[in-house]
């Protein structure tokens, strides 16, 4: 989504390939056209001018059309109250304090511990884990179980502060809001994204006021990676699914857990296969895959020393 030339046609077809793989959504007709749509419509400047290089992952990334930080925050502290309302959170300290434990740990090893960090476990039988802008990391009861010991649920908690790190989110969001044509930016999401405004309007305006409300929302929700239905969240792209697990690890080093459990994890993932649920399947990058990715990325890093599990490009 970023580029170091301006070709104009060189970079819409980058623009495309990028949306399509990223994202489930934009590879429909309807999100295509919307894009080139924006990109017509001065979207192409807009992009060029608000990449920014993310200091963590040293990668050059869009996030000049996602929502304000309070905005952002907003939109995710209604989704986060929306998935508990869905599925119920156990309160249970087996599960609530040995994950807040991990959590406040891995904070530490990825030095975020002076930020505030929301943890809730959901009291259903599904393998996975999510994270909400404004630091709120789910975890599904069935993940922890699922996980041998500590060290391996470190390694997911990592890998969400690892989305956090990397600004996913917010690059996920300038995307989709890209595809879907919606060049207006921060007037138009910051105007709409809730409702109250239409509230003081003519009734003639009000219902318009409040589609277009409703739309924006639904875009940042779908954004965010909340499918509403399933109750779980929508994919990053493998780029961010890897740069993730890479991080993951390096904090767990930071923060004295054993990297390998990470790999462990993905290697008995990936032995789970065939109970494994069609949403896990066909959302995530493959889980021996991972698993591979991570032992030679450790096995680089532990081969480098004391300078090892600093940078995820080495
Ligand atoms: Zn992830």
């Amino acid at each position: 989504m970023c580029f170091n030339h301006t070709h104009a046609h060189t970079e819409n077809s980058v623009l495309l390939k990028t949306d399509t793989l990223s994202s489930p959504q934009g590879a429909k007709g309807k999100g295509r056209r919307g894009f080139v749509k924006a990109i017509v419509g001065g979207g192409a400047v807009a992009a060029l001018a608000s990449c920014t290089t993310n200091p963590v992952t040293g990668r050059s990334q869009f996030v000049g059309l996602a929502p304000s930080g309070a905005e952002l925050d907003n939109m995710a502290a209604a989704s986060w109250a929306d998935l508990k309302k869905e599925t119920p959170i156990t309160n249970d300290p087996r599960y609530t304090q040995r994950l807040k434990n991990i959590g406040g740990r891995i904070s530490r090893g990825a030095g975020r511990a002076n930020q505030s960090w929301d943890y809730a476990v959901f009291d259903e039988d599904t393998k996975n884990a999510f994270v909400l802008p404004g630091n709120r990391v789910g975890f599904y009861k069935g993940m922890m179980d699922f996980a041998d010991n500590d060290d391996q649920i470190a390694g997911i908690m990592g890998h969400e502060v690892g989305h956090v790190a990397a600004s996913h989110a917010r690059e996920r969001m300038s995307m989709q809001m890209a595809s879907q044509g919606a060049v207006l930016g921060g007037s138009l999401i910051g105007s709409s994204v809730f409702s109250g405004k239409c509230n003081n309007m003519a009734a003639a305006q009000r219902s318009s006021c409040l589609d277009g409300a409703n739309r924006n929302t639904q875009m940042l929700v779908s954004a965010l990676g909340i499918g509403s239905q399933i109750g779980i969240v929508l994919p990053y792209s493998r780029k961010h699914e890897t740069e993730s697990d890479l991080l993951g690890v390096n904090y767990m080093h930071k923060s004295g857990y054993d990297p390998t459990q990470a790999v462990r994890l993905w290697e008995k993932m990936a032995a789970d296969t065939p109970s494994r649920q069609p949403a896990f399947l066909s959302t995530h990058p493959d889980p021996a895959d991972r698993a591979q990715v991570l032992s030679d990325y450790i096995q680089r890093q532990e081969r480098m020393g004391s300078q090892g599990f600093r940078n995820i490009n080495t």
